[in-house]
């Protein structure tokens, strides 16, 4: 279900960490299914009102592609932590290596 070859973090693939190049700063985000869409509690502190108003499908997260892309990272943290928090890491390095 889970891949190692998947890349965790988003990098100047999205209007957010674009911006942010502009003035020098590299930036790598984990979107993730926020409160329970991923059949986990993602957001313990959400609210009803919240929860109607959240950004999750804006922006690229109006595509179903995206939304199943954010889910299954959800279940791959809950379901996978090892290999999750294995490849984060790798992401993260190369991210790092990246900006210097
Ligand atoms: S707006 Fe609410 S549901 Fe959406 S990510 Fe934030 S806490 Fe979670």
């Amino acid at each position: 279900m889970f891949t190692q070859a998947a890349k965790l973090l988003s990098v100047s693939r999205d209007a957010k960490t674009i911006k942010g190049e502009k003035v020098g700063i590299l930036t790598g985000v984990l979107y993730l299914a926020p409160h329970t869409l991923a059949g986990y509690q993602v957001c313990p502190s959400a609210t009803e009102g919240c929860m109607a108003a959240c950004l999750y499908t804006a922006g690229q997260g109006r595509y179903s592609n995206v939304q199943t892309a954010r889910l299954n990272r959800t279940r791959w943290f809950f379901e996978g932590r090892e290999s999750f928090m294995a490849t984060l890491v790798v992401d993260i390095l190369r991210l790092v290596r990246k900006a210097n």
